[in-house]
């Protein structure tokens, strides 16, 4: 695609209030393959503005239109398919099947979902001598990260419209085409001018303006937990709504009655996924003593098959991060069994996929998001312990266990403090909430649960 010089504000482009602007590179070869505009504080006024005026309309637009036109968006999505998937490849570097795969397709399945919930939200109800209305809570600043670039955009603004929100949205910096791809289809799917508005531009200007903005209502953020805290504290000072969707670093519990080949190959492959960079990943894999070698064995083997299949990371920054925590590990005292600190390619942004085993509950790399292929085992004497250890980060946002049937998986998950379990390698549901307990975030999205952070309720008595 080609990239836009401008702002998409109450339904077109236009010219961005400075003359910025940010160079999108291409992990895989390190070339700069557009520019887009850096917005500032006048770009984001302009779009609450645009937001806000459009907001009674859409409010007052029958959830069952704004259903159908969020339907809409969801067919140009699919029609696009091809073309988002290779932006995405072009400015993330994830390998082409995944991007179809995984970055094109889910998002239609979740823009999709919304077209429905909205259809079929119950926004009205009566409870004793009450009606109670649950009605959009106005005006949304949607900031988002890089790595999973249009899904994070579409798990947001998809509920928000759904809710009778209008929106404005700052991307991230490292994958802004996608998003302008977005605004595209918004605008080809007839969504009125306003509803949605696109501001590129950097986190500390543009997404700081958003998040301080007093026309927004809610600000919705996904991305670390350093930024998250920020900008909830903003919005706190402000007595302004926040949904964080922030960091994890979560277990895949093996028990020791579990199929461990199938739990070991299906762990390193959830972590390799998106060269790591998914941070519901289970970045820890707990196994008891007795099948820990042969585990470890396992894992290592699978992480070199994955070898050239790996997409690089998303920026230098975040290779050298990465590079860093790897070293790191070793110096703690962990064991490296496959891949390492070293690059494996004289060109683009790649880290081979790791695997530390001998990991010991306190070291960084069982405490930090480390945002890459990068997986650490663990070992355990008993249930006890291995729910000490699950539990034992500041984190809580997904995770798995594997039993030998699912009550016993079951049980275990009950007592793991996170917002998500996968068990005996359950799939991915996009109408499931998704989201953190403890400092992994706060709200949930995806599904009905997601559609509801968007409302608040207004009681009327007879
Ligand atoms: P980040 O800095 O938190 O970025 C997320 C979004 O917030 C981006 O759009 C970013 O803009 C924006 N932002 C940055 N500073 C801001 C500020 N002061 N006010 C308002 N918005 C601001 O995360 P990152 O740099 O992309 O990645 C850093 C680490 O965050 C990763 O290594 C990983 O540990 C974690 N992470 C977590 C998730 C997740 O899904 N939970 C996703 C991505 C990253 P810019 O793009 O311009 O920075
Ligand atoms: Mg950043």
């Amino acid at each position: 695609m080609k990239a836009h010089d401008g702002m998409y504000i109450d339904g077109a482009w236009r010219p961005a209030a400075g003359t910025g602007t940010i160079e999108v590179v291409n992990p895989a070869d390190e070339q700069v393959i557009d520019r887009v505009p850096a917005g500032t504080a006048e770009d984001v006024d302009a779009a609450v503005r645009a937001a806000r005026a459009a907001l009674p309309g859409w409010a007052a637009t029958p959830p069952a239109a704004r259903g159908a036109l969020i339907g809409a968006l969801r067919d140009v999505l699919a029609a696009r398919r091809q073309e988002i998937a290779e932006t995405v490849t072009a400015e993330l570097g994830a390998p082409l099947t995944f991007s179809q795969r995984v970055h094109a397709d889910l998002p239609v399945a979740v823009a999709g979902s919304y077209a429905e919930l909205a259809a079929g939200h119950v926004f009205e109800e009566r409870i004793g001598n009450s009606t109670v209305h649950h009605e959009p809570i106005g005006v949304v600043g949607a900031i988002t990260p890089w790595n999973y670039p249009l899904h994070q955009i579409v798990a947001k603004v998809a509920p928000a419209l759904a809710a009778g929100c209008t929106v404005v949205l700052k991307p991230a910096e490292d994958t802004p085409l996608v998003a302008q791809l977005f605004a595209e289809a918004v605008h080809e799917a007839g969504i009125p001018a306003g509803v949605f508005n696109l501001v590129t531009g950097l986190g500390p200007v543009a997404g700081q303006a958003l998040a301080e903005h007093e026309g927004v209502d809610l600000v919705s953020f996904t991305g670390s937990t350093a930024v998250g805290r920020s900008i909830a504290a903003t919005a706190g000072a402000a007595v302004k709504k926040v949904a964080l969707e922030l960091g994890g670093k979560s277990a895949n519990v093996i028990l020791p009655s579990a199929d461990l080949g199938r739990a070991v190959a299906t762990g390193v492959a959830n972590v390799m996924s998106n060269s790591g960079q998914t941070c519901s990943a289970w970045t820890r894999m707990l196994v008891h003593t007795s099948q820990y070698d042969e585990a470890v064995g396992l894992a290592a083997e699978a992480a070199a098959k994955y070898g050239d299949r790996i997409g690089p990371l998303v920026s230098a920054r975040q290779r050298e991060r990465v590079r860093g925590y790897i070293e790191k590990g070793v110096a703690e005292g962990a064991r490296l069994v496959a891949g390492g600190p070293e690059s494996p390619r004289e060109r683009g942004w790649y880290v081979s996929p790791t695997v530390l085993a001998d990991v010991t509950p306190e070291m960084t790399v069982a405490q930090e998001e480390i945002f890459g292929p990068v997986l650490s085992i663990l070992r355990y004497e008993d249930e006890e312990e291995a729910l000490r250890i699950a539990n034992g980060t500041v984190y809580g946002l997904a995770g798995a266990v594997w039993a030998g049937d699912d009550g016993e998986a079951v049980a275990f998950a009950r007592r793991m403090d996170t917002g998500q379990v996968d068990i005996n390698g359950g799939r991915f549901n996009p109408l499931a909430p998704f989201g953190g307990y403890k400092q992994s975030g706060v709200g949930r999205e995806l599904g009905a649960h997601g559609l509801a952070e968007y409302l608040q309720t207004k009681s009327l008595q007879f």
